[in-house]
């Protein structure tokens, strides 16, 4: 998720550094089910320190959207980008803290429907590849870590001040038993294993259990996953002014961004059924009462918190995520995250921290909206016309 306004002041007042290359290790042994051991094999290779914190337009984010293609090709999905490969290059796209400079690339993957007449309709599942890239400086990861943990519950959203006496107290604290488990060290890359690393994952662990498993939708699914969310919902923009197969063929877009935490430590109200579900009912209830009704079906099913879907909410959740960029053209089109936690835009948002046990339910319970309406007899119903003009501004 992109910052606010005030929050990108902050970044930019704050600092970049030197760091450790090591080569990106291709997952082997996943399964065809979405479990948590998948999900974790393949998000500390995407988060790693070796890919420099994905800034997209540098060769770092080239890097990842290498990986999602290959793993996408492996599968057997089919190419949906440009001139019959995965990609699709977003132009004057300049990274952030480097001169090193790499094309911006959406990644486009098609699992093709069974259904001739429908699977030219596809649900589109998408995630962004790309973060905030790395610090020149470093800072130490428990320290930091402990501060936000009492002072900025919501990492680069929560205003930076001062602690209280109180506070310093409990800070301190928290450093004195992370102490006890490392000594201090350095941090200066933005893994973004949360932003989005876990969207990211959770559309490979989903293309394998369709590509691997039994499932046979009607229409085709498409797997998009956008660059530049970080610099304003770039990559989705650009995609879907150019979208390479017809924008009105999509019938339904899941954008998952920041799914992999959410537990009662991470956000108030948190725990293992906690959902911010934002966008879902605005174009379509139909939509809304599909999704709810598969999630009611889940073992453990989620609560949706729509808090933050609520017109003029202060947070702009709904024109922060991709989902909006399918929702200005009329595509039912939903955001869903377990919510911002200490580590959002942080050096810290690691793959260790991520809640991998309802990270994998979670991502289950997209597989299963997605198949189930690609299975629907018609596309989720518009309560609204189409809007006429897609590039005015958005209105949370
Ligand atoms: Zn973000």
């Amino acid at each position: 998720m992109p910052h606010t306004r005030s929050t990108i002041l902050l970044l930019a007042a704050s600092a970049v550094m030197a760091c450790a290359r090591t080569a990106v290790l291709a997952p082997v042994g996943t399964t065809a089910a979405i479990t948590p051991a998948d999900l974790r094999l393949r998000l500390t290779a995407f988060a790693a320190d070796s890919m420099m914190g994905r800034a997209a337009g540098s060769i770092w984010d080239q890097q990842a959207t290498d990986y999602i293609a290959n793993q996408f090709a492996r599968l057997g999905l089919l190419p949906g980008g440009e001139k019959g490969t995965f990609f699709q290059v977003v132009p004057n796209v300049r990274p952030r803290n480097t001169t090193e400079h790499a094309a911006a690339r959406n990644v486009i993957a098609i699992f093709p429907g069974t259904d001739p007449a429908l699977r030219g309709e596809y649900v589109s599942i998408t995630a962004h590849n790309d973060h905030i890239g790395f610090s020149r400086f470093g800072v130490d990861h428990d320290s930091l870590r402990a501060f936000n943990t009492v002072v900025r519950p919501q990492g680069a959203d929560s205003p930076v001040r001062d602690p209280t006496p109180d506070e310093a107290r409990r800070v301190r604290q928290i450093l004195d038993s992370l102490r006890r488990v490392h000594p201090p060290r350095l941090d200066s890359i933005y893994n973004g294993a949360d932003d989005d690393g876990s969207g990211t994952i959770a559309l490979i662990e989903i293309a394998e259990a369709f590509a691997k498993g039994n499932a046979k939708p009607r229409r085709s699914i498409l797997f998009v996953s956008h660059t530049a969310e970080e610099e304003g919902l770039v990559g989705s923009s650009w995609f879907t002014d150019h979208p390479t197969i017809p924008i009105d063929s999509i019938v339904a877009e899941i954008d998952v961004d920041m799914i992999g935490r959410g537990s009662a430590r991470d956000i108030e109200g948190g725990g293992p059924t906690y959902l911010e579900v934002v966008g879902l009912r605005r174009l379509s209830n139909e939509l809304g009462d599909w999704f709810e009704a598969v999630n009611a079906k889940e073992p453990l099913p989620f609560v949706f918190n729509y808090e933050y879907d609520a017109p003029g909410h202060p947070e702009q959740y709904y024109c922060r995520a991709d989902h909006y960029s399918y929702a200005r053209y009329g595509t039912p089109s939903v955001s869903l995250s377990r919510g911002e936690h200490m580590d959002y835009h942080q050096v810290t948002d690691e793959a260790q921290y991520i809640d991998y046990p309802d990270y994998a339910r979670l991502t289950k319970m997209v597989f299963d909206a997605a198949l189930f309406i690609a299975d629907a007899g018609h596309a989720p119903r518009l309560d609204a016309p189409k809007p006429t003009n897609p590039h005015v501004p958005c209105r949370q």
